[in-house]
């Protein structure tokens, strides 16, 4: 698979040159804008409405390295049995956790791991509420770094891996579409962005979470200890000011009218650019299915894991279901009742949004 990946991506080196010639203008273009002293979230959307129909053109070149074939086989793997429905804490989290790592190795990615025992997390996070659950003892977040030329600056994109496990009398929690769907999302586009040879504006974080189903205990480790020497080594600067954006998947796999599904876009409406960039995409890109818009503000409110982002009023987009599903943690979560053609599509438009957020500019 690997091999085809990088094939198509020599096969476009040549248009991949054309489109950085063309970015670089596009980027003076932004930069002229704002020395007008336009503030820096209008100046973005008047950019994007400038030049956001050709940037879309450029990424849908790049649609074909999504495979659906790869998506199977990722769902295959972390929904199996042996898994356990993967919860945070266990060693079958563990093996899902080695099968991240192992899969954005073969994307051609040195991941790092984020581990974070019970007692650095009770120090980053505060402990656990009363009458809640102890944290697990041990956790790990995944990250995948595709560096930028503006290395310090950062782009995260996150999915969690963990889900449920066992549950005594009910049976184990397979988690096809909760969260093995956004593993499929995070991966698919990690392996996109390497495989077009894409070198983006701002540093990509690919980041896959354990510890969501138990009170976002990755993603919240992630944000409270940011800027972490295992993640982001010799970076000074707050999240804030370093994370110029953020992606959430969760739950991006089901739909309830399979003749017409619908995604979720969910935005930080703090920052209405990010709005303008996917009604640019949605333009553009044959989409047969509805995405129902979800506006949010920058509160900190939220049931995944671009809550703690919002907390710090990153702006951010979550993607996921638009409604809430009959086996939503349930152990009939499973890998059959998937709708692989909106994932895909989800995915695609993601892409092409990410393209344009990652090569352009999201200030
Ligand atoms: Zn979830």
């Amino acid at each position: 698979m690997k091999d085809n990946l990088f094939a198509v991506a020599m096969k476009r080196g040549r248009f991949i040159l054309a489109s950085a010639v063309l970015l670089v203008c596009s980027f003076q273009l932004g930069a002229a804008d704002n020395s007008r002293g336009e503030s820096a979230k209008e100046g973005n959307a008047a950019s994007y409405a400038e030049g956001g129909h050709d940037r879309v053109n450029d990424a849908l070149q790049f649609f074909d390295l999504y495979s659906t074939d790869y998506a199977k086989r990722v769902v295959d793997y972390l929904t199996q049995r042996g898994l356990k429905g993967r919860e945070a804490g266990t060693k079958e989290a563990v093996k899902a956790m080695k099968f991240i790592v192992k899969e954005f190795r073969k994307a051609g990615y040195e991941p790092l791991l984020q581990p974070f025992s019970k007692e650095e997390l009770e120090a980053a996070i505060g402990k656990p509420k009363e009458g809640k659950a102890a944290y697990p003892l041990q956790q790990c977040n995944v990250v995948a770094k595709l560096e930028g030329s503006e290395k310090d600056k950062f782009i995260v994109i996150g999915a969690h891996y963990d889900h449920l496990g066992y549950i005594e009398g009910v049976g184990i929690h397979p988690g096809a579409d909760d969260n093995a769907s956004g593993i499929v999302a995070l991966l698919s586009l990690a392996r996109m962005m390497k495989a077009a040879d894409i070198v983006p504006r701002y540093t990509i974080l690919f980041c896959a979470w354990d510890g969501e189903e138990k009170g976002l205990l990755g993603s919240k480790f992630f944000v409270n200890t940011w800027p972490s020497e295992t993640v982001v080594p010799g970076c000074e600067a707050s999240l804030k000011e370093s994370v110029v954006h953020y992606m959430n998947f969760d739950m991006v796999g089901r739909t309830i009218t399979p003749e017409n599904p619908g995604v979720m876009f969910a935005w930080n409406n703090n920052y209405p650019y990010l709005l303008k960039i996917c009604q640019a995409a949605q333009k553009e890109i044959d989409l047969p299915f509805q995405v129902l818009l979800d506006e949010r503000r920058g509160d900190g409110r939220g049931g995944s894991d671009y809550a703690p982002f919002s907390a710090q009023d990153i702006p951010f987009i979550a993607w996921m279901e638009d409604f809430m599903h009959v086996d939503y943690h349930k152990p009939t979560d499973t890998p059959d009742k998937l709708h692989w053609e909106k994932l895909r599509k989800t995915t695609q438009l993601a892409f092409a949004i990410l393209y344009n957020l990652s090569t352009v500019g999201c200030e």
